[in-house]
């Protein structure tokens, strides 16, 4: 081993878990199946050759920010654009959580905890209740003291079940002072609830959201954080200067003017999702309900559902290293005709040694 150094968090911390696999049908990363159609590519390649690529783009991309407030309704003064949500969680742990605490779920999306002990901040999980419910009173005693930011993605993430917005407004009302509370809303359009009047009337309370999901934008890397425009104002110092580039700004920019296109794909995908959850219940399949574009199922061996499932060319994502989630797999909904091979591929499976059902 060659010494090197570096400080003993980081020698600490396990890397980001992504194993890649080669697979036609692609489930396992919560992407959106389809691309943006040719029309709006060429909008975007247009906006990108109008640009000036020798100059800095603008210092907090400014005409994005101001697009993406108002499809949200929020002033342009509180939205910071980041090159993805996951960018804006790092910042939002040296803001609010470093040398104090960084609260969370527990099994949640692995970065909250990750960036925590990267930088060296407390980290204070809370376990879901049962049926992998939102534990609004747990959290809420936890934010009742001490002083850092607290990370709840809602809908709930890797589980996919919605969380009550009143339990949301118990966990912002129990927040003491010391507490900056984020709403991770990365899956928010496939429940079509967005927690902005809580965040209107809180301001502690700020909202992540991504265009790597319903946007279908996971390449370009854009996310966006919706915050008092004072907290904005401190969550830009955070975030690297000129960092959102002119490509991101021409691809975002695109989008944002095809609003409609979002809507009929969520649409599409929130039908996909209930006929696939429907069937995999009608094959005695245990799946957590879902208002995301994933779904979470139980089986009894997850290494050898997973396993058998790739030899089909199916990919789906391995759950089962978190805890409380035993036997757990994420299948993303794909296209129709993903899905439909996804559970073509499923029936296919052995029976034998319970690959199939949880
Ligand atoms: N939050 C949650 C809950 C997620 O699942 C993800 C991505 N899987 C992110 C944030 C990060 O999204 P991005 O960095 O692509 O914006």
């Amino acid at each position: 081993m060659v010494a090197v150094n570096v400080r003993p968090e980081v020698l600490a911390l396990p890397a980001y878990r992504f194993q890649p696999h080669l697979a036609v049908v692609k489930l396992d990363q919560n992407e959106s199946p389809d691309d943006l159609p040719a029309g709006l590519r060429a909008a975007a390649l247009d906006r990108l050759r109008r640009s000036e690529w020798h100059r800095y783009p603008a210092l907090h991309a400014d005409d994005l920010a101001a697009g993406l407030g108002a499809r949200h309704g929020w002033a342009a003064d509180g939205v910071v654009v980041a090159g993805g949500s996951n960018v804006l969680i790092q910042a939002l742990v040296v803001l609010s959580g470093l040398g104090r605490r960084v609260l969370t779920l527990t099994p949640t999306f692995q970065l909250y905890g990750l960036q925590a002990r990267l930088l060296g901040a407390e980290l204070h999980e809370v376990a879901l209740g049962p049926d992998h419910a939102f534990p609004a009173e747990a959290v809420a005693a936890a934010l009742g003291h001490g002083e850092g930011v607290a990370f709840l993605p809602a809908p709930l993430a890797p589980t996919g079940n919605a969380v009550d917005p009143t339990a949301l407004r118990r966990v912002a009302a129990a927040a003491g002072e010391g507490w900056t509370v984020v709403i991770d809303e990365a899956y928010g359009e496939f429940a079509g609830v967005d927690h902005g009047g809580l965040a209107a009337e809180h301001p502690r309370v700020v909202r992540l959201r991504t265009l790597s999901k319903a946007f279908g934008l996971a390449g370009a890397r854009v996310g966006f954080a919706l915050a008092h425009p004072e907290l904005a104002t401190e969550l830009r110092k955070v975030v690297l200067p000129f960092s959102v580039s002119a490509l991101q700004l021409a691809v975002a920019g695109a989008a944002l003017d095809a609003p409609e296109l979002v809507d009929e794909r969520v649409r599409t995908i929130v039908a996909e999702r209930e006929r696939v959850a429907t069937a995999l219940r009608e094959r005695g399949v245990r799946v957590v309900p879902s208002v995301t574009n994933f779904l979470l199922i139980t089986v009894a061996d997850p290494a050898a559902t997973h396993r058998a499932l790739l030899e089909y060319s199916v990919l789906v994502r391995r759950q089962d290293h978190l805890p409380g989630l035993t036997g757990a797999l994420r299948v993303t909904i794909g296209r129709s005709d993903e899905n439909d091979a996804f559970l073509r591929a499923w029936d296919a499976l052995p029976q034998a040694n319970g690959v199939r059902h949880g």
